[in-house]
């Protein structure tokens, strides 16, 4: 799964290690760097090796595994310390993933579809089409569920198919009790953090009505004086998409190491292209992310002449 893993990439890796392991293989899901304590949960998890805390174990078993299934992810430097580990790998590189532009020189097999809502759904899928949907138990359910959940915006995004809602419907026949996986993913946070969202909503939002776009900058020390942890901030670059006309948002979050950039849109304004050209990343066409190593102050200065260099496409409204 892709570093920081959020509910799809623990989702549809948990999902796929417990259908290996039922069928006989031995099994081990490792994450590239640790995670969001929203996940803590999920069935199988604590079986997940930290690759940051594990480095020679990891690098072992990655060495002599016959399989490696990368899930969630288009491009192995998005598992950041793991990349060269995996590049030089023995074993078979699987893929399968929906972000765009897939690093398809490096998989031996996979399927890349940016039109699934969530990697879970292609697991789903991959675990249906092989033929063991009956090893579908209610804690895989739950490890789908959550990725599908997750990645669709609970079932609002575009993407969001029939295929999802039949998808959804097997589950809930299997058992699954989709209030407890809801609650535990987005009712279990501190009070701190819902006090930290009213400052960045007050204080750290920009609105360009001219471009359609509206711009978040949380610096370093907000996240100190509000203790903020990996996973609290997933969801925020959401909120400013719901202010009449706003077409793109974008969070730059000053990590200390980096500034951390997430874009979400709109219709046809393509934060993909948006994240590549400016901020070294990219993702899906309407939600993206990327880095800088630059100040958080620049950053944004950089962020506003991107989008200012956009105007074409942004400044334009239709519904
Ligand atoms: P988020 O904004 O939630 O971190 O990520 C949105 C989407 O963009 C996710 O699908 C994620 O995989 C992708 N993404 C986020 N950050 C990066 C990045 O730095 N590089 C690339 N290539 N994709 C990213
Ligand atoms: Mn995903």
């Amino acid at each position: 799964m892709h570093q920081k893993p959020d509910g799809d990439a623990m989702g549809s890796t948990l999902a796929l290690y417990h259908v290996l392991h039922k069928l006989g293989h031995e099994v081990l899901v490792i994450s590239p760097t640790n995670w969001t304590n929203f996940l803590d949960w999920m069935p199988g998890v604590k079986t997940v090796m930290d690759y940051e805390r594990n480095v020679e174990a990891a690098n072992a078993i990655i060495e002599n595994a016959d399989w490696i299934f990368c899930l969630d992810f288009n491009s192995l430097n998005r598992t950041r310390k793991m990349e060269l580990v995996l590049l030089a790998a023995q074993g078979q590189r699987i893929l399968i993933d929906h972000h765009r532009e897939p690093q398809t020189e490096v998989f031996a097999y996979g399927v890349s579809d940016t039109s699934k809502s969530s990697t879970a759904e292609m697991v789903y899928d991959f675990i249906v089409a092989s033929g063991h949907e009956d090893l579908i138990t209610e804690e895989v359910a739950e490890c789908i569920y959550t990725g599908v959940m997750t990645d669709s915006g609970s079932f609002r995004f575009p993407s969001t198919s029939a295929n999802v809602h039949r998808l959804v419907a097997f589950l809930k026949d299997k058992g699954l009790q989709h209030s407890k996986v809801h609650e535990a993913i987005y009712d279990n946070f501190s009070e701190t953090r819902l006090r930290f969202i009213g400052n960045v909503l007050l204080n750290r939002m920009q609105v360009f009505y001219e471009y359609n776009t509206a711009l978040i900058a949380i610096p370093a020390a907000d996240l100190l004086k509000y203790d903020i942890k990996t996973g609290d901030t997933e969801g925020l670059v959401n909120y400013p998409l719901s202010i009449e006309g706003i077409k793109m948002a974008a969070i730059i979050i000053d990590r200390g190491e980096e500034r951390k950039c997430s874009f979400r849109s709109k219709g046809e304004v393509d934060v993909n292209t948006f994240a590549r050209k400016y901020f070294g990343g990219g993702g899906h066409f309407n939600a993206a992310g990327g880095q800088t190593t630059d100040t958080l102050d620049n950053a944004v200065i950089h962020f506003v002449t991107a989008m200012k260099e956009n105007r074409d496409i942004l400044s334009t409204y239709q519904f």
